[in-house]
Parts: structure tokens; C-alpha cells; sequence
């Protein structure tokens, strides 16, 4: 990948996470308005010490980069924008009227567009010279049809107040599946495939013929897939149980998205490896964690090849997918039927296509790149 510099930026309600590209030089700041921290993927002199907002934030970063790259030869800044409700489809350029859209747009993603604005600011104020984009991660998502994103509440909840599946990780099954392509040679438009991201968050895509036709996360990033801290589905009927024996609204929030999934199952942690050698000393609440979790991707698994109406291929990328051979085993177990067949030592080797030759599912591990994909949006973007 060789283009001229852009630079990535990805705001979250405490944190910034800028990146240079193709330099690859990144820096994370984080605890913003408290203890503040700042980790750099390169050698730097700069300090943290009374960072309180994310213009302080992205004024240190840029002062870092400016000791490894002259900032004036930046060409592009691409904003990681979590919704972008139906309006925004492809990356859009930041204008007054798109920043005052995607601020209309707060109120179903009141923890991530209000810091993702934050960022948004802070660069134009810094860089005012330099065009900005924002990449949705709804936009993927666009293509889905009708019939998998209403909900089946009275037709006016979505027609009045939006309330619809969108999906997240669009930036990220976007990439993985062209991706995917490329190693299959063959183009994305006669492919039909699974994306399986596996992170922290987790969500899986059906995308059929290059469009997004599926996708687990809704109307929040809560549903779906069990996740490391949030519940992933649930009948709704339980919420109502819990609102009536007198939890507040902001507990069950707090039960959902933060207490839940795998750290709520196992009891001992949000990440995998924790509750993998939780499992292997024999804890039977880490197993059933790790059941539940591989369970619900190969139930999704066969939902998906039945509305692609067939399969070509099953990605696994991010923290879990790239890097948990057992999971991958785990999590495909007994789907021969739909022609998958894993190679058990590619798949322990971790190489890229983990499926046996004659399979007639291709199974891949492809790291994501979300900021890649971002800066390269962004300049087709600005192209346009
Ligand atoms: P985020 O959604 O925060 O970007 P990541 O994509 O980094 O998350 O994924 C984090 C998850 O990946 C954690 O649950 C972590 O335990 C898991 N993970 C990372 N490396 C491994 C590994 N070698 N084996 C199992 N799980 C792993």
C-alpha cells in the first residue's frame, strides 16, 4: 500500500487512537480528563501530563508525529464515525451541514458519535487546511434488506424514531471480505460469505455478492453474538422481568453492556485467554462460557448460508477469530453438512486459509485493518 500520508483517527468518550498511514506510526491516548496516558508506536519525547479534553489530546499527537513527519505533508484526516443512521451510505466529506447531521444522529449512538464529534472538531480546528472524512460503520450495513432489519414492534417505532437493525464493524467486514476475495481469487460479487469479527465486540455479516444482506448487531452494538461484556441476544421479556423486580434503567445498562457475556458467564473475565485457562483447569461456568460463545456463531453460521441461499466461505478475523485455534474448531463443529471442512493443522498454524482444498467452504483467518480500509475511503472519497 503506497498513497500520500492520511491520517486516521478514531475518538472514543475517553480515548483517541490517531494512526499515520502508510507511515504506520500511531498513538493511543487514553484515560482523557483523568490520569491521562499516551502510547506511541514510535519513540517520543512528548508528555501527557494535563490533557483534559480531546483537542489537548489530538494537539500532543499531532505534536509527535510532527518529530517523524512534516504534519503539512498530510493530505487527508478520515474519521471513524460509529452511526451514520440510513442517511450516510459511503464516506462522506466533513462539511457544517454533515457534522450537523451526524450530531442529529447522537441520540442512537449516545456513546460513541458525541466523542467521535470531539475528534472531529479537534481536527478541523488543528488542521483546517486539510479535508476530513468520516467513515461510517453503519454504512456497510446499508445494503441490508427489509426484511432483516425490521423489528417486528408496530411499523411507526421505525418509520417516527429510526428504531431498526443498522449494524457496526461495517469498516470491518467491508475490508475482510474484499480481502477474502483477493486470497480466493475470485471476485467479491459471485462470493457468499460469512464475516465472522471476533473482538472484544463481536458481530458476524452475511455478505452475498459484495453486499452486506445480514448483519447480528441492531439497533445498538448489544445485540447478537455473546461479546466479552455484553449480553449479545436476549428475549426482551427478561428485560421487562428485571425493570419490574425494581432495577433501575441505568443498572440494567450497566448489567448488559458491562457486566454480561463472557466475563457475566464465566465470572472471571472479559477476555478469552483468561477464561480459556480458567476452562482448561476445569471451571465448568468458564466451558459453558466458551460454549455459549461458539454455539451462537454456529447457529449464525447456518442462518446465514440459509438467507445467501448457500456458502462460499467463513472469515474469522479480529482478537478472537485471528488468534483461538480451539474456537475455530469449536465453533464449527458439526457444519460439515454445509460443506465446511477444516484442515486442523492449518488451522493450528494459524495460516491464512485454514479449510482443506477439496472443502467446498473456503474457511479463512484474515486480520482486520479497519484503519487501513479508513484511509484508503477516505481518499477514493476525496477523489470523487
Ligand atoms: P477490540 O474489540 O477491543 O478491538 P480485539 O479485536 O483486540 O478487541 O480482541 C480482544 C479479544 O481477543 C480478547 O477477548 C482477547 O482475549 C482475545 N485474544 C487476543 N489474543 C488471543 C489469543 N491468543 N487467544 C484467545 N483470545 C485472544
Amino acid at each position: 500500500m503506497n498513497h500520500p500520508p492520511v491520517l486516521v483517527v478514531n475518538a472514543g468518550s475517553s480515548s483517541l487512537k490517531v494512526k499515520l498511514l502508510p507511515h504506520h506510526l500511531s498513538l493511543l491516548v487514553e484515560r482523557i480528563g483523568g490520569d491521562t496516558q499516551i502510547k506511541a508506536s514510535f519513540a517520543t519525547s512528548v508528555r501527557s501530563d494535563g490533557i483534559s479534553d480531546h483537542e489537548g489530546a489530538f494537539k500532543l499527537c499531532l505534536t509527535a508525529l510532527a518529530e517523524q513527519v512534516p504534519l503539512a505533508s498530510i493530505v487527508a484526516v478520515g474519521h471513524r464515525v460509529v452511526h451514520g443512521g440510513e442517511r450516510y451510505t459511503r464516506p462522506t466529506r466533513l462539511t457544517p451541514p454533515v457534522i450537523a447531521q451526524i450530531e442529529a444522529l447522537s441520540p442512537l449512538a449516545p456513546l460513541h458519535n458525541p466523542p467521535n464529534l470531539a475528534g472531529i472538531r479537534a481536527a478541523l480546528h488543528l488542521l483546517p487546511e486539510v479535508p476530513q472524512v468520516a467513515v461510517f460503520d453503519t454504512a456497510f450495513h446499508s445494503t441490508v434488506p427489509t426484511w432483516a432489519y425490521l423489528y417486528g414492534l408496530p411499523r411507526r417505532y421505525y418509520s417516527e424514531a429510526g428504531v431498526r437493525r443498522y449494524g457496526f464493524h461495517g469498516t470491518s467486514h467491508d475490508y475482510v471480505t474484499r480481502q477474502a476475495a483477493q486470497l480466493l481469487n475470485r471476485p467479491r460479487s459471485e462470493l457468499r460469505l460469512i464475516s465472522l469479527h471476533l473482538g472484544n465486540g463481536a458481530s458476524a455479516a452475511a455478505v452475498q455478492f459484495g453486499h452486506s444482506v445480514d448483519t447480528s448487531m441492531g439497533f445498538t452494538p448489544l445485540e447478537g453474538l455473546l461479546m466479552g461484556t455484553r449480553s449479545g441476544d436476549i428475549d426482551a421479556g427478561v428485560l421487562l422481568y428485571l425493570l419490574r423486580s425494581g432495577m433501575s434503567v441505568d443498572e440494567l445498562d450497566q448489567l448488559l453492556n458491562k457486566r454480561s457475556g463472557l466475563l457475566g458467564l464465566s465470572g472471571v473475565s472479559n477476555d478469552m485467554r483468561d477464561v480459556r485457562r480458567a476452562a482448561a483447569a476445569g471451571d465448568q461456568a468458564a466451558l459453558d462460557a466458551i460454549a455459549v460463545f461458539s454455539y451462537r456463531i454456529r447457529k449464525i453460521i447456518g442462518a446465514y448460508a440459509a438467507a445467501m441461499g448457500g456458502l462460499d466461505g467463513v472469515i474469522f478475523t479480529a482478537g478472537i477469530g485471528e488468534n483461538d485455534p480451539e474456537l475455530r474448531v469449536q465453533a464449527l463443529q458439526g457444519l460439515e453438512f454445509l460443506g465446511i471442512d477444516l484442515d486442523l493443522d492449518k488451522n493450528a498454524r494459524g495460516e491464512r486459509l485454514i479449510s482443506r482444498a477439496e472443502a467446498r467452504v473456503a474457511v479463512m483467518v484474515i486480520p482486520t485493518d479497519e484503519e487501513r480500509m479508513i484511509a484508503e475511503a477516505t481518499l477514493e472519497a476525496l477523489a470523487s
